[in-house]
């Protein structure tokens, strides 16, 4: 059949699961833009291509995640690849070396934005599970979310759904090679101080809100100066980190102070956790309220609406997670992907940043890790790339790291 005057149709023709139309795939998802909230574009044309490569199930969830499923020959239990569909903002295109929305290939690099966070490893992630239909101990779930820069609700929405129900999760988030066991996760609280506006003029008919304000930024200091230590993960910490006054009028006494809270969390920290450590900390410091002043602590939250039209509000809180370095699936991980360019096996550690894994393992537990080749140091700059013979590499060891994974969670 000649396919050369009918696009649709070279389209739907299968299509090889190859590290070079990866690459070119990759590419393509680069030049759709698609903001958290705006990955509508992405997910049609990755669903797209995940019928095309022949996975089954192909579908997209009420959230607007894709998920296709890659059917396995044996029993194992079922492994899920998760990569994200949205990427962070551009910013001001003169900035970049190579056009943001163009991935190009130059100089022996992958260029534009999402190139490295996420969509070169979804691709890898997506086409390495199409090589392997028929051939994976189980079955393969590759299930790329929406809204992980902004916390991960398509992963949660995911996990509570039931839909899906993996025995161990591969994150596709920058692991330049290596084999990744957790992060930190991070909370964001509000100390809300309130009294009773007036006009400047007159102090004795108000109760400034601000009144309260030193004591409990001397009471988050003391708080974040005893922060816990993993031996792994490193400290948790806390910081004020912004102050809204209301009314914000310079001749008003304000009646309602905002002070913002970013916490790097531990992954035994929850939200009831965090609250109470923060009330205790004030509590010290203002045994009593003067009359007509109060304070209240509380998570952030944030209302969020998927490309879908789905609204959550949420507690801004994304979980951190920590897998046991001898973990059967780690220690299996890390012989199966070997070190590049020598003998050894991978280095297993923790990513600096936070990740949906946070969910599957921190929230749900299942057994979790990460592998990807990128320098995350890359991540959400204008210099953002992924160096092709590394992501060839990594593209290879993926069957592999597959297959190990899945017979350590068997046993
Ligand atoms: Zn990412």
């Amino acid at each position: 059949m000649d396919y050369t005057h009918d696009p649709d149709a070279f389209r739907l023709m299968p299509k090889e699961p190859s590290f070079e139309n990866a690459l070119a795939f990759a590419g393509e998802l680069i030049s759709i833009p698609g903001l958290p909230g705006e990955e509508g574009e992405v997910a049609s044309r990755l669903k797209e291509e995940m019928e095309v490569l022949g996975l089954s199930d192909v579908r997209i969830d009420d959230t607007g995640n894709v998920i296709g499923v890659v059917a396995g020959r044996g029993g194992a239990p079922p492994a899920m690849l998760n990569c994200h569909l949205d990427v962070v903002a551009e910013g001001d295109h003169s900035e970049w070396e190579v056009p943001p929305f163009s991935g190009e290939v130059r100089d022996g690099f992958l260029h534009g934005r999402g190139s490295m966070d996420i969509k070169g490893p979804l691709a890898l992630q997506t086409y390495a599970a199409a090589s392997m239909i028929g051939k994976a101990p189980g079955d393969v779930i590759v299930a790329h979310t929406v809204l992980e820069e902004r916390g991960g609700l398509g992963m949660k929405r995911l996990l509570e759904s039931g839909t899906v129900d993996p025995g161990v999760v591969i994150i596709g988030e920058a692991t330049h090679g290596d084999v990744c066991i957790g992060h930190r996760g991070r909370a964001e609280l509000e100390v809300v101080l309130t009294g009773l506006a007036g006009h400047a003029s007159a102090p004795d008919r108000a109760r400034n809100a601000l009144d309260l304000l030193g004591d409990v930024l001397s009471a988050v200091r003391e708080l974040g100066e005893n922060q816990e230590a993993d031996p792994v993960l490193g400290r948790a910490s806390l910081i004020a980190t912004t102050v809204d006054v209301l009314p914000e009028s310079r001749n008003v006494i304000p009646d309602k102070v905002v002070l913002a809270l970013d916490w790097r969390i531990l992954p035994s920290d929850d939200d009831d956790s965090l609250l109470n450590r923060v009330r205790h900390s004030i509590e010290r410091r203002i045994p009593s309220l003067q009359e007509g002043l109060a304070y209240e602590v509380r998570m952030a939250r944030e209302l969020q609406t998927t490309y879908t039209g789905i609204q959550e509000q949420r507690s801004l809180l994304t979980p951190g997670f920590l897998m046991d370095s001898e973990h059967p699936v780690v220690t299996s991980a890390a012989s199966a992907v070997g070190r590049r360019g020598d003998d050894a096996g991978a280095a297993v550690r923790p990513w600096l940043f936070a990740t949906d894994g946070g969910w599957s393992c921190g929230i749900h537990g299942i057994p979790t890790i990460g592998f990807a080749p990128g320098e995350e140091g890359f991540a959400h700059t204008n210099r953002e790339r992924l160096n092709v013979e590394e992501a060839r590499w990594g593209y290879a060891r993926y069957p592999h790291l597959i297959a190990a994974v899945q017979r350590a969670a068997a046993n």
